[in-house]
Protein backbone atom coordinates (compact mmCIF):
# COMPACT_ATOMS: atom_id res chain seq x y z
CA UNK A 1 0.00 0.00 0.00
CA UNK A 2 1.40 3.45 -0.99
CA UNK A 3 0.91 7.02 0.30
CA UNK A 4 -0.91 9.75 -1.49
CA UNK A 5 2.58 11.84 -1.47
CA UNK A 6 0.08 15.18 -1.32
CA UNK A 7 -1.89 14.22 2.08
CA UNK A 8 -0.37 11.22 3.11
CA UNK A 9 -3.57 8.85 2.79
CA UNK A 10 -2.97 5.21 2.27
CA UNK A 11 -3.79 4.36 -1.12
CA UNK A 12 -3.64 0.83 -3.24
CA UNK A 13 -3.40 2.02 -6.50
CA UNK A 14 -2.53 5.82 -6.99
CA UNK A 15 -2.59 7.97 -9.85
CA UNK A 16 0.20 9.81 -11.62
CA UNK A 17 -0.41 13.12 -11.54
CA UNK A 18 1.46 16.16 -13.27
CA UNK A 19 1.66 19.18 -10.55
CA UNK A 20 4.12 21.96 -11.00
CA UNK A 21 6.15 20.06 -13.28
CA UNK A 22 6.46 17.28 -10.59
CA UNK A 23 4.61 13.79 -11.27
CA UNK A 24 3.50 12.90 -7.66
CA UNK A 25 1.57 9.86 -7.08
CA UNK A 26 -1.25 10.64 -4.98
CA UNK A 27 -4.91 8.97 -4.12
CA UNK A 28 -8.27 9.90 -6.47
CA UNK A 29 -9.62 12.51 -3.82
CA UNK A 30 -6.22 14.94 -4.99
CA UNK A 31 -5.83 13.88 -8.52
CA UNK A 32 -8.78 15.47 -9.21
CA UNK A 33 -8.53 18.96 -10.63
CA UNK A 34 -5.13 17.89 -11.31
CA UNK A 35 -3.57 17.08 -14.73
CA UNK A 36 -3.54 13.36 -14.33
CA UNK A 37 -0.80 11.66 -16.02
CA UNK A 38 -1.13 7.92 -15.73
CA UNK A 39 -4.43 6.51 -13.72
CA UNK A 40 -5.56 2.90 -12.30
CA UNK A 41 -7.73 0.77 -14.38
CA UNK A 42 -9.85 0.27 -11.28
CA UNK A 43 -10.61 3.93 -11.02
CA UNK A 44 -11.72 4.77 -14.48
CA UNK A 45 -15.39 4.43 -13.38
CA UNK A 46 -14.82 6.73 -10.87
CA UNK A 47 -13.64 9.46 -13.66
CA UNK A 48 -15.82 8.58 -16.52
CA UNK A 49 -18.57 9.49 -13.95
CA UNK A 50 -17.12 13.14 -13.15
CA UNK A 51 -16.49 14.17 -16.24
CA UNK A 52 -18.15 16.92 -17.69
CA UNK A 53 -15.82 18.77 -20.56
CA UNK A 54 -15.00 17.52 -23.75
CA UNK A 55 -12.79 15.00 -24.47
CA UNK A 56 -9.19 16.52 -24.85
CA UNK A 57 -7.51 13.14 -25.75
CA UNK A 58 -7.54 13.29 -29.22
CA UNK A 59 -4.13 11.79 -31.05
CA UNK A 60 -4.99 13.71 -34.06
CA UNK A 61 -4.93 17.73 -34.32
CA UNK A 62 -7.76 18.98 -36.09
CA UNK A 63 -5.67 21.03 -38.71
CA UNK A 64 -4.24 17.50 -39.68
CA UNK A 65 -7.12 16.39 -41.15
CA UNK A 66 -9.20 16.29 -44.28
CA UNK A 67 -12.99 15.99 -44.76
CA UNK A 68 -13.09 12.80 -47.00
CA UNK A 69 -13.68 13.33 -51.27
CA UNK A 70 -17.43 12.23 -50.98
CA UNK A 71 -18.80 13.48 -48.12
CA UNK A 72 -21.83 14.67 -49.43
CA UNK A 73 -22.94 11.25 -51.00
CA UNK A 74 -21.81 9.37 -47.33
CA UNK A 75 -23.86 12.43 -45.58
CA UNK A 76 -26.70 11.53 -47.76
CA UNK A 77 -26.98 7.86 -47.35
CA UNK A 78 -26.49 8.01 -43.91
CA UNK A 79 -29.33 9.89 -43.51
CA UNK A 80 -31.62 8.26 -46.09
CA UNK A 81 -30.55 5.33 -44.22
CA UNK A 82 -31.89 6.92 -40.79
CA UNK A 83 -34.84 8.48 -42.27
CA UNK A 84 -34.65 11.38 -41.40
CA UNK A 85 -35.22 14.30 -43.54
CA UNK A 86 -32.42 17.03 -44.08
CA UNK A 87 -34.76 19.57 -41.94
CA UNK A 88 -34.62 17.34 -39.01
CA UNK A 89 -30.71 16.94 -39.45
CA UNK A 90 -30.54 20.44 -39.45
CA UNK A 91 -32.34 20.74 -36.15
CA UNK A 92 -30.54 18.03 -34.87
CA UNK A 93 -26.96 19.63 -35.39
CA UNK A 94 -28.54 23.47 -34.94
CA UNK A 95 -27.31 23.74 -38.91
CA UNK A 96 -29.26 25.54 -41.57
CA UNK A 97 -31.31 23.25 -43.90
CA UNK A 98 -29.90 24.79 -46.98
CA UNK A 99 -26.32 24.62 -45.50
CA UNK A 100 -26.82 21.13 -45.06
CA UNK A 101 -28.44 20.76 -48.64
CA UNK A 102 -25.22 22.10 -50.24
CA UNK A 103 -22.97 19.93 -48.45
CA UNK A 104 -24.99 17.18 -49.57
CA UNK A 105 -24.68 18.21 -52.73
CA UNK A 106 -20.80 18.54 -52.46
CA UNK A 107 -21.33 22.25 -53.18
CA UNK A 108 -19.69 23.26 -50.30
CA UNK A 109 -17.30 21.68 -47.84
CA UNK A 110 -18.15 21.28 -44.08
CA UNK A 111 -15.92 22.89 -41.49
CA UNK A 112 -13.76 20.69 -39.52
CA UNK A 113 -16.63 21.22 -36.74
CA UNK A 114 -19.55 21.10 -38.66
CA UNK A 115 -18.25 17.31 -40.21
CA UNK A 116 -17.66 16.25 -36.56
CA UNK A 117 -21.16 16.96 -35.55
CA UNK A 118 -22.40 15.11 -39.21
CA UNK A 119 -20.64 12.38 -37.97
CA UNK A 120 -21.92 12.39 -34.45
CA UNK A 121 -25.44 12.72 -35.52
CA UNK A 122 -25.06 10.10 -37.96
CA UNK A 123 -22.24 7.81 -36.67
CA UNK A 124 -20.43 7.88 -40.18
CA UNK A 125 -16.90 9.05 -40.48
CA UNK A 126 -15.99 12.27 -42.42
CA UNK A 127 -12.42 13.37 -41.33
CA UNK A 128 -9.49 11.46 -42.20
CA UNK A 129 -5.80 12.22 -42.39
CA UNK A 130 -4.25 12.88 -45.75
CA UNK A 131 -2.33 10.76 -47.05
CA UNK A 132 -0.05 12.98 -48.80
CA UNK A 133 1.55 15.06 -46.38
CA UNK A 134 4.86 16.46 -47.38
CA UNK A 135 6.04 16.15 -51.01
CA UNK A 136 2.49 17.35 -52.85
CA UNK A 137 2.77 20.64 -51.34
CA UNK A 138 6.49 21.38 -52.42
CA UNK A 139 5.23 21.28 -56.29
CA UNK A 140 3.00 24.11 -55.90
CA UNK A 141 4.33 27.72 -56.92
CA UNK A 142 6.22 25.94 -60.09
CA UNK A 143 4.39 26.88 -63.30
CA UNK A 144 3.00 30.63 -61.50
CA UNK A 145 0.63 31.42 -64.29
CA UNK A 146 -0.83 34.45 -63.80
CA UNK A 147 -4.36 35.27 -65.30
CA UNK A 148 -2.76 37.98 -67.11
CA UNK A 149 -1.16 35.06 -69.59
CA UNK A 150 -4.83 34.06 -70.77
CA UNK A 151 -6.24 37.02 -71.45
CA UNK A 152 -5.52 37.99 -74.75
ZN1 LIG B 1 -4.35 12.38 -1.29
Amino acid sequence: MEECELCGSPVSAPYTVLVEGVELRVCAKCAKGKKVMNRPASARSAFASSRGSAPKQQKVREEDLDVVENYGGIIKKARESMGIPIKVLGEMINEKETLLLRIEEQKTLPSIGLARKLERALNIKLLAQPDVAEGAQAQRGQGSLSIGDFVG
